[in-house]
């Protein structure tokens, strides 16, 4: 089945307002706390549900037309009837959650997730009575196999962190849709350019805008989009969360959103270079690169995905120590956590994303100590391939 993916067009303009209070060709910042009412009949108006003015709302936490402009364009690019904005990809990921299920009710997670998702499901959830199951990732079978008569919630990543699994998400969705299973997909590594989870029947799509959403690794967000029933039910919670993205960061968002389509599609590039010439570089032991034939997922990878993205991962000679040494040795790549903006970052995710862990959870995990992660950025794709070769030479002194 094929996919219809938004285009660069679709980032510069999709869900963008006509109507913009003195004809600004840029959204305006509302930086508002509160909204006004002239006078009580005006109130009665707004909470009968019939103000003209269709942005106004109450108060800040409720809604701000900069917040809902970008709101718009991420419904737009996900292919969703609504989408909501929030303070971070955690507040999203969070509220959505909460929202979903109760006390007595169980989720199912797959295994290779962000950290403080599983953090949130095992931990933090299980508190409110919430059951989980880890299932081992991208495995449908097990997955089925997890689904009790309580299951209320399923989530994947897509692609996965730091090993890039992609999840057939038509069977994903499929088999949720028959146990009356919620589907959700934290599509932060695919992006709208390369993924449209929605239009392979998954019911909710999740991305932390931090990434390639905003992509200048300067601002915070994170979006849920769907349905608007089920986005009705995540905005009840977030008036009550506070999760809501501030106003500014919406700004700087929205903008960062409508260079998304010539980053990602640079991203795309440069990282199916850099995993090809890794392949084939001594003392990498594994590459990790869904665009690449010898990722465990390439056949599903490419009928889901327009790009393999800008994260590749891999394992080098040496363990930590090694790792070590060529993490060290990048220039133009900079240590840091966090991914998917205009600058190529690195990081060891056995010492970063997963310090807290002990060896064994390293290990079950999958983390070995000699994995690196790196995410391109939109530097010439000769530089980053120039950058990685001599860092990977660092092994070898
Ligand atoms: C970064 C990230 C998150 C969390 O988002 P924040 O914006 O940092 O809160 C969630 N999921 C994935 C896949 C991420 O990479």
């Amino acid at each position: 089945m094929k996919i219809a993916l938004p285009t660069s067009t679709d980032a510069v303009h999709a869900g963008s307002r006509e109507d913009r209070p003195d004809h600004t060709l840029a959204p305006s910042i509302a930086q508002t706390a509160s909204y006004t009412f002239a006078d009580s009949a005006d109130l009665e108006r707004y909470l009968a549900g019939d103000d003209p003015n269709p942005e106004r709302q109450e108060y800040g936490r409720y809604g701000n037309p900069t917040v809902r402009e970008v709101e718009q364009r991420i419904a737009a690019l996900d292919g969703a009837e609504d989408a909501l904005l929030f303070g971070s990809g955690m507040a999203a990921i969070t509220t959505a959650v909460l929202a979903f299920v109760k006390s007595g009710e169980h989720v199912i997670l797959f295994r290779d997730a962000y950290r403080r998702t599983r953090q949130f499901i095992t931990t933090n959830l299980a508190r409110l009575g919430v059951e989980h199951t880890l299932v081992e990732t991208s495995d449908l079978d097990a997955f089925e196999r997890a689904i009790t008569p309580k299951t209320r919630l399923a989530i994947t990543e897509f692609p996965t962190n730091p090993y890039l699994r992609c999840v057939d998400l038509w069977k994903f969705a499929a088999i949720c849709r028959e146990a009356r299973v919620k589907s959700l997909v934290d599509a932060t590594f695919s992006t709208p350019y390369n993924a449209q989870p929605l239009a392979q029947g998954v019911d909710v799509v999740i991305h932390s805008a931090t990434k390639y959403l905003s992509g200048h690794n300067d601002v915070l967000g994170g979006s849920v989009a769907g349905s608007a029933l089920l986005i009705s039910l995540v905005r009840e919670l977030r008036d009550v969360l506070g999760g809501i993205c501030d106003p500014h960061a919406a700004a700087l968002i929205g903008r960062g959103m409508k260079t998304l389509a010539l980053r990602v599609e640079r991203q795309n590039a440069t990282g199916l270079a850099v995993a090809r010439a890794l392949e084939v570089q001594q003392g990498v032991d594994r590459v990790y690169y869904p665009g690449l034939p010898s990722h465990p997922d390439h056949a599903s990878a490419r009928s889901q995905l327009r790009g393999g993205g800008g994260v590749v991962s891999f394992v080098v000679h040496g363990g930590r120590e090694g790792a070590r040494r060529v993490v060290d040795a990048f220039r133009l790549a900079t240590i840091a956590p966090s991914l998917g903006g205009v600058e190529s970052l690195v990081e060891q995710p056995s010492l970063m994303s997963y310090s807290e862990l002990s060896p064994e959870e390293l290990a079950e995990h999958g983390i070995v100590p000699g994995l690196i992660r790196l995410s391109v950025g939109i530097e010439e794709t000769e530089d980053v391939l120039a950058d990685v070769k001599q860092a990977i030479a660092a092994l070898h002194v």
